[in-house]
């Protein structure tokens, strides 16, 4: 068994998708050898977009990997791990393709299958914890199958490395696949609902909850995020009542993000909301109530009306940034 472990990158539209790079992350706990695996058609300019972010870079083509179907790219990468025998294949289990892919992967290397790691380690065995039941608690499995070990592994649970600025060496493989045993087809891609950002992308976002009180009062909430920089995000109770797009909720039944500064207005701090950004570098929280638990995971905490203090807060911001 190699000391590689192979993360299997997401791209679409010749971009490739910067959170597979937080799987070399995951890489360094298990003090392996990163080696990206790009599968797709005419791949060679996405695995030189990676070859600073990695070890080493395999890419696998075929016009039939044109796209993703867990069959199409299970074909191209079984027949060269059995021959490689990496010591573990990582997937990001946010994503469709990852999720998709880990299980057949696993199947077809006849081995198991370890999902939604927020942690992974070797400890007489492959170790993955994982959040469970809401997230209240956190398993950790080991896999009991010697071999091959599968992964996914949750978005933001892992930092991507720093770049180290060196051309990791590509090596670019032809694969032959045999389209017959492909099971299904991509139909079309639909453009999603368009939010205001991508929230798991930002670096600053200002996230409005219950406290801002009513649906006028995001204006205000939207004019300091402007000012700052920052991105719109949101409790839940936002979203149920339909004042922001789902696309915006943070938190267990949202997304986890993990930005530079998380500006919390008016938001409690309930675990729900909690889990989705703990993470962030430097938390800031305005609360009326001195009570408020979001103030225990706060790094700076103001406790104030907010509708009082978000004008003159945001003039300030404006009037320092010019
Ligand atoms: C299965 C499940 C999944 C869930 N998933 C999520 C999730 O993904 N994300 C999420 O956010 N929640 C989630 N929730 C809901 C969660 O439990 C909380 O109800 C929710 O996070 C509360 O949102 P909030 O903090 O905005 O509102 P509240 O808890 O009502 O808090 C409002 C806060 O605003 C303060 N406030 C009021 N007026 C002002 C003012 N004028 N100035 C300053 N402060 C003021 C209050 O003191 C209070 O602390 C989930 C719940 C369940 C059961």
């Amino acid at each position: 068994m190699s000391r590689e472990v192979w993360c299997i990158v997401e791209h679409r539209g010749g971009e490739v998708d910067n959170d597979s790079l937080q799987l070399f992350g995951a890489v360094h706990r298990l003090d392996g050898e990163a080696v990206a695996v790009v599968c797709g058609d005419e791949v060679a300019g996405l695995a030189e977009q990676i070859s600073g972010e990695c070890d080493r870079v395999i890419s696998l083509s075929s016009s039939a990997l044109a796209s993703f179907t867990p069959d199409g790219y299970a074909q191209a990468i079984v027949p060269l791990a059995l021959e490689r025998q990496p010591s573990a294949i990582l997937t990001l289990h946010s994503h469709f393709l990852g999720r998709d892919l880990a299980p057949v992967l696993a199947s077809r290397l006849g081995t198991g299958l370890i999902s939604d790691c927020i942690d992974v380690e070797w400890r007489a065995g492959f170790v993955g914890k994982r959040l469970v039941y809401r997230r209240k608690l956190i398993a950790t499995q080991r896999s009991i199958v010697p071999g091959i070990q599968v992964a996914t592994c949750q978005r933001g649970a892992f930092e991507a490395p720093e770049s180290s600025g060196l051309d990791a060496a590509v090596e670019m493989l032809s694969v032959e696949i045999d389209v017959d045993a492909v099971r299904w087809k991509v139909g079309e891609f639909d453009e999603a609902e368009v939010v205001v950002g991508d929230i798991t992308e930002a670096d600053v976002i200002v996230a409005a909850g219950r406290g801002v009180g009513s649906k006028e009062n995001l204006d205000s909430v939207q004019r300091l995020a402007k000012a700052i920089g920052g991105t719109l995000a949101a409790s839940r109770p936002l979203v149920d009542h339909g004042w922001l797009s789902r696309g915006l909720q943070v938190g267990s039944s949202g997304k986890t993000v993990r930005p530079r500064l998380y500006l919390a207005l008016g938001i409690s701090g309930a675990i729900q909301h909690v889990v989705g950004m703990r993470d962030s570098d430097v938390i800031v929280a305005i609360n009326k109530d001195p009570r408020a638990p979001i103030f225990e995971y706060a790094d700076y905490g103001i406790v104030a009306d907010l509708m009082e203090i978000i004008g003159p807060l945001t003039d300030e911001v404006e009037a320092l940034r010019g």
